[in-house]
């Protein structure tokens, strides 16, 4: 049987089309206003002027009227060819009634009929806008249901039954598998653990850079149990209809409880769960009272129910501490970006979809990409594939991939011309930064340097590698590794004698780095072993926050000023002393890179390690 119907389509198709009807409705009822208005609101019979009504009741012609608000309706003695009830719009006349009188009119007050065409006149409006506003509601809430319950029809929570997600698919990761790893034994078998009266874990926040992986475990770990997996990301709690984002949360925690075990996963929870302020302006009440729904619902579900919230962020620092308690988000596991063996093992991961040279070694392209994290390194051998494709390889080859992180690191490669004296600057400056890095101990090993205009602002690059991952830096390391930042505008200083506008990233990451000494890493005498709190920092992405200045006085601030600009200077000092040492060698890398753009780490030690040419004296 080949007609066969997917179930549920022809729910979705009544969904999909739009209800004109209702519209119809509405403008058939506008347009039945319109004209009872123009029925009721004008008093019936011929309209004649008032100075006319005036003439026919001094003619002694009127029977009868009725004096209204605003007109006055009346009755001939004897019909004219326009009939024998006229009305007129009534003008301020105090002689009216005078008038009547001498003409022996019978006349009365009006006051019937008031209550109808105020009734027309708003009552039904209003009717109409609520009738208008229910309409639009129900399209935005989606064809099903009322107004009411628009927010559950929204929420398009689900549940995955079956996540095809395992912690194979997941790698360098190891600790925070490890630690996910009870939370799977947990809802394969809550009564095991329940039984002995523990409790089982409520929430589990996973904590981490973008792209490590946060999203991937949560689903590995519903993969992992065989339990049904509502996902849904904090922003989309946050709704612009206030007591929506509360009602979904609501909604979200009664469909759990019905699958239970199961897990839910809030994906970005600082969209959600940011401090809450007091706030003038009130601007944020929506997202706080979502907030505080939330935590109801999480002290409220019985613990014995294998409910386990797991949660997604890169921002912990911004979480309302109230997220944080016992009995909420109280395990927090670190989901932190893959060392060398890790970025190896993401790579297999990910290229066991995509044809390999034999050539290609994974290990190498590892240590090429330290500081990637999961995601980029998926990005990258999608890249190499793709540049594979575009060459007509029959494989991914290593070259594809060096490109791919190339490119990755610095951007596209950008088709500017860059003229001869800019490019001789860009030389000298690159020369400078990887002499210096060559010369100073305890460096990371000069990978390339290239000349080649890349991306945004990067006009050249040279790119150490570390030969292991570090999680520690010493105040020497730090002190070089500013000396290799200055190197290349003192390369310029030494060589060329003037200054240029290419080294500000660098004088910029110097300065940081310096204050980050002082400031943070008490590595200054004279500030002392001081921790000055710079407000929060965003932990995990390279965000800068507002500047804010800590709690200390202007003499610190001085202080501090003084240390940063010593600091820096005294390394400049140094780049410059290394530079002037060896002069001839600058001379020499910068015109073997103006020959080739790009040269490789070893070919610069091969030149830096070579006999000085004998000095003409
Ligand atoms: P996060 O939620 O931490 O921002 P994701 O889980 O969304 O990161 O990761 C995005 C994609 O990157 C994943 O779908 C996966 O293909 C890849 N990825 C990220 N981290 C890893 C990892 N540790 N192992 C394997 N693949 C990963
Ligand atoms: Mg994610
Ligand atoms: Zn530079």
């Amino acid at each position: 049987m080949a007609s066969s119907v997917p179930p549920g389509s022809s729910k979705e198709k009544r969904q999909a089309t739009p209800r004109p009807t209702a519209l119809w409705w509405v403008l058939g009822g506008l347009l039945l206003l319109a004209i009872g208005q123009a029925y009721f609101l004008t008093p019936g019979g011929r309209q004649i002027p008032y100075s006319e009504f005036k003439a026919l009741v001094r003619g002694g012609q009127v029977a009868e009227v009725a004096v209204g608000d605003t007109h006055i309706r009346g009755v001939l003695k004897s019909a004219d060819e326009g009939g024998a009830a006229f009305s007129t719009t009534r003008i301020d006349d105090p002689k009216l009634v005078e008038d009547l009188d001498q003409a022996g009119v019978k006349y009365s007050g009006e006051l019937v009929s008031r209550w109808l065409p105020e009734i027309l006149g708003w009552v039904v409006p209003i009717l109409l806008l609520i009738a208008l506003w229910t309409f639009f509601f129900r399209r935005i809430g989606g064809a099903e249901g009322g107004v009411m319950s628009f927010a559950r029809s929204k929420a398009k929570i689900f549940a995955e039954d079956d996540v095809k997600v395992s912690f194979q698919d997941v790698a360098g990761v190891d600790e925070a598998a490890e630690e996910l790893r009870e939370i799977v034994e947990f809802l394969k078998n809550p009564k095991k653990y329940t039984n002995l009266g523990g409790k089982i874990p409520k929430g589990v926040l996973l904590v981490g850079p973008p792209g490590t992986g946060k999203t991937l475990l949560a689903r590995a770990v519903a993969g992992e149990a065989k339990v049904p997996f509502f996902s849904l990301s904090g922003s989309e709690f946050v709704e612009m209809f206030v007591g929506v984002g509360a009602a979904r949360v609501r909604d979200l925690f009664s469909q759990a409880e019905a699958k239970a075990p199961c897990i839910v996963f809030i994906d970005e929870l600082d969209a959600l769960g940011k401090v809450r302020v007091q706030s003038p302006m009130g601007s944020h009440e929506e997202r706080e009272q979502t907030l505080n729904q939330l935590l109801a619902e999480m002290d409220g579900f019985d613990p014995r129910k294998a409910i386990i919230i797991m949660a997604a962020t890169n921002r912990p620092e911004v979480l309302d501490p109230a997220l944080l308690r016992p009995g909420r988000f109280d395990r927090q596991v670190l989901v932190d970006k893959p060392d060398i063996k890790g970025r190896e093992a993401v790579l297999r991961i990910h290229v066991k979809t995509v044809k390999l040279a034999p050539e290609v070694d994974l290990q190498k392209i590892a240590a090429r990409t330290a500081g990637f994290a999961g995601a980029d390194l998926a990005n990258l051998v999608n890249e190499a594939a793709l540049l594979a494709a575009r060459r007509d390889k029959t494989a991914v080859g290593m070259a594809e991939f060096d490109e791919a992180i190339d490119r990755l690191i610095a951007g596209l490669e950008k088709k500017r011309v860059i003229n001869q004296k800019e490019r001789e600057i860009i030389a000298y400056h690159e020369s400078g930064h990887a002499i210096v890095a060559s010369a100073l101990p305890g460096m990371d090993p000069v990978h390339k340097i290239s000349i080649v205009a890349r991306g945004f602002g990067a006009l050249g690059y040279t790119m150490q590698l570390p030969t292991e991952d570090r999680y520690l830096m010493q105040k020497d390391d730090l002190v070089n590794q500013m000396t290799v930042l200055l190197g290349g505008r003192s390369a310029e200083e030494v060589a060329l004698g003037a200054i240029s506008t290419g080294a500000q990233n660098d004088l910029q990451r110097a300065t940081d780095l310096a204050r980050a000494m002082v400031t943070e890493w008490g590595m200054s005498d004279r500030v002392g072993v001081v921790h000055f709190d710079q407000g929060r920092r965003s932990r995990f992405l390279d965000v800068p926050m507002p500047a804010e200045r800590g709690p200390y006085s202007e003499d610190t601030a001085r202080l501090i000023d003084d240390e940063v600009k010593a600091l820096v200077t005294g390394a400049h000092e140094a780049a410059r002393r290394i530079l002037r040492e060896q002069r001839d060698m600058l001379e020499r890398v910068t015109r073997r890179l103006l020959e080739k753009e790009v040269m490789e780490g070893d070919e610069l030690r091969e030149i830096l390690s070579a006999e000085p040419a004998p000095q003409a004296s």
